[in-house]
Order: C-alpha cells, then structure tokens, then sequence
C-alpha cells in the first residue's frame, strides 16, 4: 500500500484519541478528521461509576485530548460507510473521503425502561444528581463491574442498596468461583443486599418484578446489564461484523488493507488464546489498541504487527482492588496462588491444559503483575 495521506478515525473516545496521537508520533503528516458523536473532549469513563459519581472529581478530560486541535468533528455521527467508494457519511450529510480509516466507536449500555444506565459523562452527571436528590434506597440490576462500582458508590453515599444478579455470585463468569465468592460476602459486609439467581422481568415506575415472583421498590433503579458494540453505522458496507468488527491479529478489518478497528468495538483472534475470537471491554485495551490499529495502518498488512497484550483490568469495589489479568473464563482448572480469601487479600491462577491462562488478585497488585508476565510468556503452572 502507498504512502496515505487522508485519514478518518470514528469515534473520539480513549481509542480514537489514541490512534490520532500514535499517528502523529509516527510522523503522519497527512490530513487526520476524527468524527465524534459526544460533544465533550474526550474523557475517561472509569471515574464516571466512581469519583464522578460519588461527587470528589469534576474534570475527566483524557491527557492528550488538547493536542487535537481542529482536526476534530464533535457532535457528529457516522452513519454510514462505503468501501469501495472510500467514503464515510456522517448524519448532516457531509461525506468525507479517506484512504485510512480507523473505527472505535466503542459500545453502548443494553437498556431497559424506566433504569439508568451509566456510559456517558451526562448519564453520569444525571445520576449523580439522582443519588443527592435524597433517594433512600438504590435498586442496581446487573453485578458486574459498573453495576458493583455503582453499589459501591451508593453505599458511600449512604444509601440502602440492593443488587440483583442473575449468577449465583456476581462476576463469576469473569473472576471465577473463589473470587467471586468473596466478592459476594464482600459486598454482603459492606451493606449491599445480594439478590442472586434471578432476573428482573419487569420495571414499572419504581417496582422491579423478579423472575421469582417477587417485586422490588425502590427509588432509583440502575443498570449495569453490559454493552453492545457500536456498529450499526456499518451496515451494508459489507464490513464483516459479529459482535463487533471482525479483524485480523493486525487488528485490519478482514479483508480490507486500509480499515483498523480498536477498542470495545472490535474482534481479533488472539495470538495467546489458540486465535480465538475475543473483544475486550477493558481501559488498558482501547489505550494499547488506538494506537496499535495506528501504525499498524501507517505499516500496511505486511508489516503490521499483531496485538498480543494480555487484557488486564482493574475494578476498586468498596475499598478492594480487584484486578484481572487474561482470560479466566478460557480455563479449566483454577487455584489460590496466594494469600486468602479470609485475609482479604490473595491471587488466583487460572490454567488451561495446565498452562496460565488468566488470573485474578484481590489486593494483591504485586501478584498479579508476576501473574500477567507469566500468561505473556505462556508458563506452565
Ligand atoms: C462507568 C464506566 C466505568 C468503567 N470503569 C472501567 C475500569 O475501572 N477499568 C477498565 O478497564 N475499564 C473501565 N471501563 C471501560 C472503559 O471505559 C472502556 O473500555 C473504554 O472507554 C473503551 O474505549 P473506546 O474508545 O473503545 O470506546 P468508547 O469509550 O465507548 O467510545 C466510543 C466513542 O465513539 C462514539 N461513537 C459511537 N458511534 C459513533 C458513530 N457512528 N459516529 C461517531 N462517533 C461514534 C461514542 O459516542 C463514543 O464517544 C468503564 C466504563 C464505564 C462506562
């Protein structure tokens, strides 16, 4: 592919940021349009379920967001994409042309009637103000881990919170039996009324029906019931889209040599997991992968590199640190590497066919930094 002198990223959030400012490190000296739907520089979403919300941090503006400059449409939505054309539409009808094309326009929150949800910086702001407007007990449905952060929250605040899921712990399919467990006794200890193995049926006003007959008033409701992928603006441009935007290891859009995907958005074969198809929904991945995506479409598909990082995470939930590191849920056989549940601080160790393939520590960051290497170097445990 020849030198590229035009190119277009969607989607002005951590992944879009960073693909912009990878390109200028690489010393593109091209024209770069960044096409965003929010209005707001670009912003961290993380303090959003925690210091945002609880009311101590105001300014979540993403360092590097004013390195921008002007390149940068806000408050304007793509709509549409044609590849052959090499033309993305945006919703007032202005075309714009390009000869790269980044996507990261992340995901958005599954909704239901009458619940809030948390993605934005504006439903944040809105539900910050419902939390102060004196509501005396919190509904959050869905454990994960916006939904426990918002929990958490709620429970500084000092209101009354009850959190249903539909596992028998919350985040078990994502930290695991043992953590999860102490998790659930966790938030048990910290006031949070745990209602588990049901789902919510119906929401209407502040009743919430359970898929067990019984009904819940509260308040306020909130959900944290995950994401979908932002990629309904790909239709029909014979993009391939599964559950986000179907990429090679390069992280190039399947059979395409001039369209990256990066962050929540997109879906790449995994090098350390047997090519699996995996999206991850994680901070440190939007900010590896923008710029990965980046100079990987400065390099073209022959010398693009594949993204190789072990997914990591961290969620803070009533004063715990609990972090992630792989891919738990790939394995088949998990144990306590350190410390104990009882002590509130230990690490788990994830194996698939006796090789490390994710891990979990509860106030344990040391481990799990030794725990990541070792999934990057794909150890035998
Ligand atoms: C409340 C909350 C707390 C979180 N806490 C943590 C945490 O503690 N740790 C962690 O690892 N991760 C956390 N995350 C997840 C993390 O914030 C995401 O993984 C990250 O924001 C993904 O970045 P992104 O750029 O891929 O997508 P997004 O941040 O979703 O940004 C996509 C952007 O694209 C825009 N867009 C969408 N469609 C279009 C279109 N058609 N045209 C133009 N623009 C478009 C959207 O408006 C949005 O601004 C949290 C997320 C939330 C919501």
């Amino acid at each position: 592919m020849g030198k590229l002198n035009e190119i277009t990223v969607v989607g002005a959030s951590l992944a879009g940021l960073r693909a912009v400012q990878a390109l200028r490190r690489e010393g593109f000296d091209g024209e770069i349009t960044l096409v965003g739907a929010e209005t707001h520089a670009p912003y961290n979403r993380p303090p959003l379920s925690k210091s945002l919300l609880r009311g101590d941090d105001d300014d979540v503006t993403l360092p590097g967001a004013e390195e921008l400059g002007d390149q940068w449409l806000r408050g304007r939505q793509a709509v549409r994409l044609d590849i052959g054309g090499r033309t993305v539409t945006l919703d007032d009808g202005t075309r714009l042309g390009y000869d790269g094309l980044v996507i990261a326009t992340g995901a958005r929150p599954r909704r239901l009637d009458g619940v809030h949800t948390l993605r934005t910086l504006e439903d944040a702001l809105a539900l910050r103000a419902e939390l102060a407007s004196g509501h005396e007990h919190v509904l959050v449905i869905g454990g994960g881990f916006v939904g426990g952060e918002v929990a958490s929250t709620a429970r500084q605040l000092g209101r009354k919170v009850t959190l249903v899921d539909s596992a028998p712990y919350p985040m078990r399919a994502g930290l695991g039996e043992e953590a999860a467990r102490w998790l659930a006794a966790h938030h048990e200890r910290n006031g949070v009324e745990l209602v588990t193995n049901v789902r919510v049926t119906e929401v209407r006003g502040h009743q919430v029906r359970l898929s067990d007959g019984r009904s819940i008033s509260a308040g306020l409701v909130v959900g944290g019931m995950g994401v979908v992928p932002n990629t309904e603006w790909l239709d029909g441009s014979g993009l391939a889209v599964d559950d986000g935007v179907l990429c090679r290891p390069t992280l190039f859009a399947r059979n395409t040599a001039d369209i990256v995907a990066a962050g929540d958005v997109a879906r790449w074969p995994h090098g350390l997991y047997d090519e699996a198809m995996v999206r991850i929904e994680h901070w440190s991945n939007a900010n590896e992968q923008g710029a990965v995506a980046a100079r990987n479409l400065l390099a073209g598909p022959e010398h693009a590199q594949p993204f190789l990082d072990v997914p990591n995470f961290a969620t803070h939930v009533h004063g715990a640190r609990i972090q992630t590191a792989g891919l738990p849920h790939m394995a088949d056989e998990a144990s306590i590497v350190a410390g104990s549940p009882e002590d509130d601080r230990f690490a788990v160790a994830f194996t698939r066919g006796g090789v490390l393939v994710g891990a979990v520590a509860v106030n344990s960051p040391k481990d799990l930094i030794k725990l990541k290497r070792a999934i990057a170097a794909r150890e035998a445990v």
